[in-house]
């Protein structure tokens, strides 16, 4: 074997269930779409599947790569699996999609108590959007339930974002963990994918349901 293969066989890789950037396993790779430019340089995508060494979970991940000469880079790394990504986050406005991102980003970073501030400004931006924006936001999120936008089960969701914000923001003795960030994100995830996704997907299922009566 030479330094090639033992480079191919392990990689570092950011492993979600881990939360940092762990070494890993590479247990299989696909490659496909390679075009060649002349004889010295190609280009083409890598499925890579490799496995966390800290906690043995699966990550797949694909490659955009370009290889000129003896040099190889890659372009784009894309993480497949586990998906991260919120369908709902392409109707969300603005406001909630960036407090969401940082969110996310306070996260990989383990800036724990950063990410649970930042999950409370995204239902102070939900409140803004669904046009509460009178008195603190108890009294706002108190607002969105009496006009039925949240019902009492996502009520009660939000309101434990804003008290987990409240201590990340003003306790020095509580510590937030990785699992309260997390789990801030997982309700955060929730209320959009709630608000700005399900809500018009049935409005959508209702109407086309309507119209095909119509036309029968
Ligand atoms: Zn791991």
């Amino acid at each position: 074997m030479n330094d090639q293969d033992t480079i191919l066989h392990k990689r570092p890789n950011y492993c979600p269930n881990c939360n940092s950037v762990v070494e890993t396993d590479i247990v299989f790779t696909y490659t496909l779409n390679v075009s060649y430019t002349d004889e010295l340089q190609n280009q083409g995508q890598e499925i890579i599947l490799c496995k966390c060494l800290n906690c043995e979970r699966p990550i797949l991940i694909e490659e955009e790569f370009i290889n000129i000469e003896e040099h190889s880079w890659v372009n784009s790394s894309t993480q497949l699996y586990p998906n991260a990504d919120n369908v709902a986050l392409k109707n969300a406005p603005e406001i909630v999609i960036k407090p969401y991102a940082e969110a996310y980003k306070c996260y990989r970073a383990q800036a724990y108590e950063a990410c649970v501030i930042m999950c409370r400004k995204g239902i102070e931006a939900i409140c803004k959007d669904k046009g509460e924006s009178k008195g603190n936001l108890a009294t706002k999120l108190l607002g969105l339930r009496s006009k039925q936008i949240l019902d009492d089960t996502l009520y009660n969701w939000a309101n434990e974002l804003r008290l987990i914000g409240n201590d990340g923001a003003h306790s020095h003795d509580l510590i937030v963990t990785q699992q309260d960030a997390k789990d801030s994100i997982d309700f955060f995830d929730a209320l959009i994918t709630y608000l700005y996704h399900l809500v018009n997907q049935y409005n959508q299922l209702t109407s086309r349901r309507q119209a095909n009566k119509q036309g029968v």
